[in-house]
């Protein structure tokens, strides 16, 4: 379990991407996952990083929300936009955390992230209502790096 391909197979991308997709029609955050192998970053620097680079900034409320996962450094983070942040009590992911934090302890990885998506889209619901005029302002696919 070291290798980024080898983490998530392709049905369970799918079910993923179904996940982002359906916790997306009721909010209008828009919720991203990346994977990658391994960063020398404390893995919410990276989070934060892999943010700008996938242009995640630019959703038109800021409230664009990155998951991000080190598979070698068992380690992952969830990071979101200045939108969110001005809202939201600071402990407001803690309880996606904890969910994804206990399947994967598991080896549950596509339940810990499914869960983690729909957590954080119910989260999302209450600051971020889905608008009549919604648009996928961010693709729904996994990112992966190195
Ligand atoms: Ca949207
Ligand atoms: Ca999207």
């Amino acid at each position: 379990m070291s290798k980024v391909e080898d983490f998530l197979t392709q049905a369970e991308e799918q079910a993923i991407v179904e996940a982002i997709r359906v916790a997306e029609t009721a909010t209008s955050g828009e919720i991203r996952v990346h994977i990658e192998k391994s960063s020398e970053l404390p893995a919410y620097d990276r989070a934060l990083e892999v943010f700008h680079l996938l242009g995640m900034d630019q959703t038109q409320l800021k409230n664009g929300v990155l998951i991000y996962v080190a598979v070698k450094d068992r380690a992952f983070a969830i990071c979101g936009d200045k939108g969110i942040n001005d809202l939201v009590p600071t402990d407001f992911w803690e309880s996606t955390k904890e969910i994804m934090a206990s399947h994967f302890k598991n080896g549950n990885f596509k339940q810990g992230l499914i869960d983690g998506i729909t957590k954080a889209g119910e989260q999302l619901k209450t600051y971020f209502p889905c608008q009549e005029d919604d648009q996928d302002e961010l693709s729904n696919e996994i990112s992966k790096g190195e």
